[in-house]
């Protein structure tokens, strides 16, 4: 590949470059004892970075819609009731998957940039009783996070299965599957998890499994069924060598890598690491002049950040980005995506990857026809940094 950009999109991410050695070791037998215990640190890792002591994970190759549509179609039988937390491009995605299997599904919607009051959910549930209730915990097309605990307080109350859809905030935002209650965090590798792209990571409860044992027939795809992959994880985390389809062996083991950097850091200093320099960008947004996607800070997710081009400025701001040594997003969110541009700032983004970014956009947005002071947009930046 030519020169390097930093890629600071929504993911795929920047990767360690221990991740990056790990990735590139010769290839080997996913049944070799060298690569068992890799595969199984891996799986018992996800536990201490969900915050699930009680989940049982599953690393499988496919990307994030995988892992979607392996918990719904565990989980759903055809004539269930769904209830989906709609925040934008990825729940209608997930409201697609639950249809396809024939689940009656009702959306709670908000406008593009806000999320839907909890009164209005706490509504839907009592009105609709679904068996299973999903949510996209930052939906990536408009970078708003939604507060995950106090929905799912509510579903349990029902007896509904949550289904936390985090592929753009596991290990970067705040989730505590077990004291939330959460049925099943799902992921993908190549977000804040720090690995490349294409593996499916699922973190799933006791009653979720019970709910696919006690299902009347068995989901109709055999890949993506949760209970033909259980004994296979179970096997690896106790050393065992087992098979059912071939993992990706390499992307495992840098899985393993990113996991155990992960660990290391600690959930918390992550979780305030990364709110800390998603407050510093929209700081440095705001002095640049520039307004945000979502309708407020509380809702703005610290994993990546959506913000409406001033007037003047369109989408070849990515173009003028780019020739600045820096690659961003364009909008995704289908109502709106000419009107705003994404910047990704999870895994180990930090202060070096801020500012070299914020003054890569100074410089393009000049560029682009709003002209900005040198150096304001990274001051305030720097101070919010200290602050
Ligand atoms: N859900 C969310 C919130 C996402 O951000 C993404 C990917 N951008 C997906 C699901 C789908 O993941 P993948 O592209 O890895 O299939």
């Amino acid at each position: 590949m030519s020169e390097h950009r930093l890629l600071m999109i929504p993911g795929p991410i920047e990767l360690e470059p221990s991740v990056l050695a790990a990735m590139g070791q010769r290839s080997t037998s996913h049944v070799d004892p060298d690569f068992v215990p890799v595969m199984g640190r891996a799986i018992a890792a996800l536990r201490t970075v969900m915050l699930a002591p009680s989940a049982q994970p599953f690393v499988i190759a496919g990307s994030g819609t995988l892992a979607m549509e392996m918990a719904c179609a565990s989980l759903i039988e055809r004539g269930d009731r769904a209830l989906v937390i709609d925040t934008g491009y990825f729940s209608a995605r997930m409201a697609s998957i639950l249809e396809r299997l024939g689940a009656e599904v009702t959306r709670v919607s908000a406008t593009p940039g806000e999320v839907p009051s909890i009164d209005a959910i706490d509504e839907a549930i009592r009105a609709t009783k679904p068996t299973l209730v999903a949510i996209t915990h930052v939906d990536t097309s408009t970078g708003v996070r939604i507060h995950v605990e106090p929905i799912a307080r509510l579903a349990k109350e029902h007896g509904a299965l949550v289904v936390l859809d985090a592929v753009c905030s596991a290990a970067g935002e705040v989730i505590r599957q077990d004291a939330w209650g959460i049925d099943v965090v799902l992921t993908g590798s190549q977000k804040a998890l720090g690995a490349p792209p294409g593996l499916a990571v699922l973190t799933v409860s006791e009653a979720a499994l019970a709910r696919r044992r006690a299902r009347k027939t068995p989901p109709a795809s055999l890949y993506l069924d949760l209970l033909e992959w259980l004994p296979i994880m179970q096997a690896y985390e106790a050393g065992k060598p087992a098979y059912f389809a071939t993992p990706a062996v390499s992307l495992v083991c840098a899985l393993d890598q990113s996991l155990a950097g992960i660990v290391r850091e600690g959930m918390e200093t992550r979780f305030e690491r990364h709110a800390r320099v998603a407050r510093a960008f929209r700081a440095a947004f705001a002095a640049l002049g520039l307004a945000m996607l979502p309708a407020r800070d509380a809702i703005c997710a610290s994993t990546l950040s959506a913000v409406r081009y001033p007037s003047g400025v369109d989408a070849s701001l990515a173009q003028a980005m780019r020739d600045e040594g820096v690659v961003i997003a364009g909008g995704l969110h289908p109502d709106l995506k000419a009107t705003y541009f994404r910047i990704g700032h999870m895994g180990s983004t930090d202060r070096a990857e801020l500012l070299t970014t914020i003054g890569a956009l100074e410089r393009a947005l000049t560029r682009g026809g709003h002209p900005c002071e040198p150096g304001v947009g990274v001051t305030a930046a720097m101070r919010a940094l200290a602050s």
